[in-house]
């Protein structure tokens, strides 16, 4: 049976063309991943897609495969680190992030690419793509989660950032500071890795995700 493209059998067939009409780009927007392993995955995808971005979940190396951008979500960073070794993702991944795949980082995702990380496992350590050193669950037992309001760099009112038992950067080196909250750095860039100490994909504002996908967008020019 001959079969309308569109139609909700052609679909049935080809279930990809879900994703390329959820992108609402025709299938143009940029390929993103979003590591799967553990975490707050699903959130990013459903606020990637409303951005027009295509989505892949990553679990596999063999799923980088054609990326343009990566996500690397809030969840433990201990735990996500040692999934992604028994995957065999670990040095997939870092060198990806390491070989300029744009890549946004939030809470444990941030952890993950930072210079150092104190209070971490033994041995623990980042990808290194942003210049800074994290401490984990640097804001204490009594303030592990809370919200504020945000002033972010490129965003003309505030973002509410959700935060979670979150990394605090302690210090920056080569890396831009886009937000601050009492002083401290709370969302980061070096090149094309950004980093949010909070949950971004959890606020039901779509302006980050927004933002990193035009950065995914430029590098796709160059
Ligand atoms: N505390 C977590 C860690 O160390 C991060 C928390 C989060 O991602 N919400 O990885």
């Amino acid at each position: 049976m001959a079969v309308a493209p569109g139609s909700l059998a052609s679909r049935t067939a080809r279930p990809e063309a879900f994703a390329d009409e959820a992108a609402g780009r025709g299938g143009q927007g940029p390929v993103v991943g979003v590591l799967a392993l553990q975490g707050a995955f699903r959130e990013h995808v459903r606020a990637l897609e409303a951005c027009g971005a295509r989505t892949r979940l990553v679990r596999l190396p063999g799923e980088l495969e054609g990326l343009e951008g990566l996500v690397i979500p809030g969840g433990e960073s201990t735990t996500m680190t040692m999934l992604m070794e028994r995957m065999g993702l670990l040095e997939p991944v870092r060198e990806a992030v390491t070989g300029g795949l744009p890549t946004l980082g939030t809470c444990a995702g941030m952890i993950l690419l930072a210079r150092r990380i104190t209070d971490g496992l033994p041995g623990q350590v980042g990808f290194g793509v942003l210049d800074v050193v994290v401490r984990r669950n640097g804001y204490g037992r009594q303030v592990d989660s809370f919200e504020a309001e945000l002033e972010v760099a490129g965003l003309d009112t505030p973002f509410h950032g959700v935060f979670i038992r979150a990394p605090v950067v302690e210090e920056v080196g080569g890396a831009e500071v886009l937000a601050r909250l009492d002083g401290r750095p709370v969302a980061v860039r070096q090149g094309r890795a950004v980093g949010l100490a909070f949950h971004p994909e959890l606020s039901g504002d779509l302006r980050l995700h927004g933002q990193f996908l035009r950065l995914v967008e430029g590098a796709r020019r160059t």
